[in-house]
């Protein structure tokens, strides 16, 4: 899940590649490197374990002749370490004149490595990659035409790849190939782009077109001719990105997760705006083509990670006001466990880049077997999207910290409407209750900006506690989801030990973990929410603390039957339960922040971490 750049123009190549980089890193940094060619020097390429800045100061100390052509890599390892002999670009050739780059699995290169060992070639990394590098230099000696020497190759690999190619014969053209994994061409004035996302070069052209599956691009400064894998021409649908450059920038903020959390009250009105009314109507004309969403008996939700708690939420919200039995399952576990899934089931995918392998991998299934797909996700033009019936876009703008904060929020905000929708089509609630959820839902976007308004406790907490070994999260129904993702955020940004647990569950084993002083935060329900479950909190809040935790609660303003009985109490606004719940997430989005900035982490690219998980 590494970032690709490519650029062929009359700019200049290390600056693209650079600026590029730079956005894409959030999808990789274990190494990052560049080939470039100049038509008098050749081909030069640098590159660099570990971060872009890295490779950045090995351009200075060892500059190459900038150059109007190019590739850049950022890597996510898969085969082999993170060293400078793994780090891409990957030369091939007896005389190394080709450079190429990848993102993905190569899953039949160790047949083709074989092969090209016992053929005498010498190998000098642990990739899986390389091989390409290698059969695509030989077959272009072998032949003298590197279009075709690059399209019998691709032709010829298993797995998960986008491949940029580059040669020093010709130093007019990127070829570049796709097959389950991200690419998108920018097309600019005498001057053409290729990035793994539209990040890539969103600074020098919005106009855009993303490569289908199994297609090969021929990208000059004039021109871009588009290939499937038999060699047959392919038009490309163009789409014009609609955010600029500044907003994948830092504007100020320390990180981009600071940045992203800050944006959440916009990322939400953006996801509502045209979809929702005043009078609380929802209107999603994505659904117009989907008329069989009436007949539908049930629905699956797939997503990982973050993506996957936004979806425990909606699921709440669709069985209360659709009514439709509803169930979430993490991607990868429902693609490999042959799920029950018919032309009734309706399949929900949330993935914010759209290019998760696994919620890719497990949709195909799905439709393989009658279900209509309706995704929700960040990013125009993603994989996920194309292969959907409907694609709901969630308008959070890029969101480039690899720890999700808003996309989130604007996921849960997209599953909100996607109930209300599914609600008003079946009539499983009468419409005038519906429109005052709707009108409920449009408070939202402000309920948000006052939580951020107020956040200062949460931040001098997360100072507090930054010697935690553990901290543990507690909620009960929307709450528990809101739960898991405030542990998975601590996980994630500050490598502590964190749970969420299901507080009704607690008396079934966990409670066994409280000792003296141990951090627990508690989601305490709406006091209005139904069948008591706020004094079933309230309870469990009792037992925790008589066990000696530090019980510090989150809990709707008003609530203060909650501050007899916790440590500490942060109070969010209220609103209808069932709405208020992405309130909750935000003082546990800045807490991780705190606690991972006050053991001196880096908040935007955690260890071992990419954003965009491209592999399965
Ligand atoms: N499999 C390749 C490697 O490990 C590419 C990984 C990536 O997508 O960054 O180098």
């Amino acid at each position: 899940m590494c970032g690709i750049v490519g650029y062929v123009g009359p700019g200049s190549s290390l600056d693209v590649l650079i600026s590029g980089l730079r956005r894409l890193e959030y999808r990789g940094y274990d190494s990052a490197g560049v080939s470039v060619i100049d038509p008098e020097v050749g081909l030069q390429t640098r590159k660099r374990a570990g971060k872009l800045s890295v490779l950045v100061e090995e351009l200075e100390k060892n500059p190459i002749k900038d150059a109007h052509i190019g590739i850049g890599h950022t890597r996510w390892a898969t085969h082999g370490a993170p060293t400078d002999g793994n780090a891409h670009p990957h030369l091939g050739g007896s005389h190394q004149k080709l450079s190429l780059i990848h993102n993905g699995i190569i899953e039949n290169f160790s047949e083709l490595k074989s092969e090209l060992l016992s053929l005498g070639v010498k190998f000098s990394s642990e990739t899986d990659t390389e091989v390409a590098a290698h059969l695509i230099a030989r077959e272009y000696d072998a032949s003298g035409d590197l279009s075709s020497a690059f399209r019998s190759v691709v032709n010829r690999l298993h797995g998960a790849f986008t491949l940029l190619c580059i040669h020093e014969d010709h130093p007019g053209v990127i070829y570049a190939a796709r097959r389950n994994a991200p690419l998108v061409i920018g097309f600019g004035e005498h001057e053409n782009f290729l990035g793994s996302d539209v990040a890539a070069f969103v600074e020098h052209t919005k106009r855009a077109a993303s490569v289908g599956q199994d297609q090969i691009v021929e990208l000059r400064a004039d021109s871009v001719k588009v290939i499937d894998f038999a060699g047959n021409p392919v038009e490309v649908d163009e789409f014009t990105v609609s955010w600029d450059a500044s907003a994948a920038s830092k504007g100020g903020w320390s990180s981009f997760m600071a940045k992203e959390i800050a944006d959440q009250p916009q990322a939400v009105a953006d996801t509502l705006m045209g979809r929702l009314s005043s009078d609380g109507s929802v209107k999603l004309s994505e659904f117009a083509g989907l008329d069989t969403l009436k007949d539908v008996n049930r629905i699956i939700i797939t997503a990982c990670g973050t993506a996957a708690y936004a979806g425990e939420v909606a699921k709440y919200a669709i069985e209360k006001w659709a009514k439709l039995p509803t169930t979430v399952e993490l991607a990868h576990e429902l693609r490999y466990r042959d799920p029950v899934i018919d032309d009734k089931t309706l399949v929900v995918a949330i993935s914010q880049s759209g290019e998760t392998m696994d919620t890719l991998m497990a949709i195909r299934y799905a439709k393989e077997r009658g279900a209509k797909v309706l995704s929700i996700c960040n990013t125009q033009g993603a994989t996920l999207a194309r292969e959907s019936d409907a694609t709901i876009y969630t308008h959070a703008g890029p969101e480039v910290a690899v720890a999700s904060t808003k996309a989130f929020t604007a996921q849960i905000t997209a599953g909100y409407l996607v109930a209300l929708s599914l609600a008003a089509l079946r009539q499983s609630m009468p419409q005038p209750e519906l429109n005052e959820l709707g009108k409920e839902l449009l408070k939202l976007p402000r309920a948000v900006k006052e939580v951020l308004e107020s956040v200062d406790r949460m931040r001098e907490l997360g100072k507090e506690l930054a010697n935690a070994k553990s901290v543990l999260f507690l909620g009960r129904n929307t709450g528990f989801p809101i739960a898991m993702e405030g542990a998975l955020k601590l996980k994630e940004l500050a490598y502590i030990h964190a749970e969420g647990f299901a507080a009704g569950e607690l008396k079934h084993g966990p409670i066994a973990l409280i000792e003296e002083g141990q951090p627990v935060i508690v989601v305490v329900p709406s006091q209005s929410a139904p069948d008591a479950i706020h004094s079933k909190v309230i309870s469990n809040i009792q037992e925790i603390k008589a066990r000696g935790a530090r019980v510090i609660a989150i809990a709707e303003r008003g609530d203060d039957e909650v501050a007899k009985f916790a440590h500490e109490v942060f109070y969010v606004p209220a609103l209808q339960p069932m709405i208020s719940a992405p309130l909750s997430v935000i003082p546990l989005q800045v807490f991780a922040l705190e606690l991972s900035s006050a053991k001196g982490l880096d908040v935007d690219q955690p260890r071992n971490l990419a954003k965009s998980v491209t592999v399965e």
